[in-house]
């Protein structure tokens, strides 16, 4: 958001040499199966034209969008990408799919029909991949539909260059759902011979060889984000980010803080008031009150509780525990890093690490770390 970078604001970090590391980890987990990346909603808020270069570097090859404006700034970055649309074909837009080479996951009978006519017209079989849904019920041909997709695919002489489908509950690798999903996807198949096919999310890719077919496709393992529930994340951490504390202040016991006046000191406080609030990708739902715990943050290396809602532009942290080092105004506060992982954040939210990712658009600046520990600014 910020484009200039200023000595008042707050900094951002992303380490693309741990982004790199974290793909060629899952690229060794997933053995023979090719390991593409996803980088739809900019690399997941982390930057996605430095995060794909750094992922080609690493030697990714095969990149997952969602829209076709995503694909076409990343064709733009790297020109000999293999770059998947997730979201389809939208109507009218082959032919620039066709100029840009992305290739459509095919997601519905109009847009295999769209794409086929394309084919015909330019008399050549534009790659493309198809989907089907296995029980998710967001995008792809049902199952019943195999059959016509078969016949027409054989109609016309096209071949896919992937067939996927896409968990739902693979974050809970106990859940019935998977095994569900996994046979309805290899009865589907055997109905299409010799076609390479993929099924893994991240969480799919770390659960087991069972999903990984001939291409995974991780996007949050990429960025360091828990991929499945109530295990150890074995991802190395990627983004950092410190606000600055803009006051120190002394309130007293039975006094509240914040909008709402949710949370009432039990004690003689000293709050750090830090400039990150809910505007900057701070989330509401990370207030405290008196009721419900908030997030944490750490400051001096201290990890210290939110305390009060969030507001706009900034939140109080209580730091009356401590006793030696006090900040002062313009020292950091600790948002995400070494003590706060972005998983700890979704967890005071409520929420999943994604949603943690892809809210980071605020006043800060943003800086990404090579491979070889430079630091630049896009
Ligand atoms: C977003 C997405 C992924 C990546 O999922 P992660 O859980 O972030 O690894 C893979 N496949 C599809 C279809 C997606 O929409």
């Amino acid at each position: 958001m910020t484009s200039k970078s200023s000595q008042f604001n707050g900094r951002l970090v992303i380490d693309l040499g741990a982004i790199a590391r974290n793909w060629q980890g899952l690229d060794k987990i997933s053995n023979t199966a090719l390991t593409a990346a996803v980088v739809k909603a900019n690399a997941y808020g982390c930057g996605m034209v430095p995060v794909a270069q750094a992922l080609a570097r690493a030697g990714a090859q095969f990149f997952f969008v969602a829209t076709p404006d995503e694909a076409l700034d990343l064709r733009e970055a790297l020109p000999e990408a293999h770059i998947f649309v997730l979201n389809g074909l939208y109507p009218g837009a082959g032919a620039l799919y066709a100029e840009k080479r992305l290739m459509p996951i095919l997601n519905s009978m109009a847009m295999l029909d769209e794409w086929l006519n394309l084919c015909t017209q330019k008399g050549d079989a534009i790659p493309a991949g198809f989907q089907f849904d296995t029980g998710m019920n967001r995008l792809g041909f049902r199952l019943q539909e195999a059959s016509v997709v078969k016949a027409r695919m054989e109609g016309s002489g096209y071949k896919p260059q992937v067939i996927m489908s896409h968990l739902a509950c693979a974050d809970v690798p106990g859940h019935e759902k998977n095994g569900t999903q996994r046979a309805l996807f290899q009865s589907l198949l055997a109905q299409f011979e010799g076609i390479p096919a993929s099924l893994a999310n991240s969480a799919g890719t770390l659960g087991g060889r069972e999903s990984h077919f001939q291409m995974v496709r991780p996007g949050i393992s990429l960025y360091g984000g828990r991929a499945i529930q109530g295990r150890p994340n074995p991802m190395a951490p990627v983004v950092g980010l410190e606000m600055p504390i803009i006051q120190i202040r002394e309130a007293r016991t039975g006094e509240s803080v914040g909008y709402g006046a949710t949370q009432t000191l039990n004690r003689d406080s000293r709050l750090a008031i830090v400039a990150h609030g809910y505007a900057d990708g701070f989330l509401r739902a990370l207030s405290s009150s008196n009721g419900r715990p908030g997030a944490h943050v750490a400051i001096r290396g201290h990890v210290v509780p939110v305390v009060g809602r969030v507001s706009m532009d900034s939140f109080a942290a209580d730091i009356t525990d401590i006793d030696t080092d006090l900040p002062t105004p313009g020292a950091f506060a600790e948002i995400i890093g070494p003590n706060i992982s972005i998983d700890d954040l979704a967890d005071s939210a409520d929420t999943i690490g994604y949603e943690i990712l892809t809210s980071l658009n605020g006043r800060f600046d943003r800086f990404y770390k090579d491979e070889s520990g430079n630091i630049f600014q896009e």
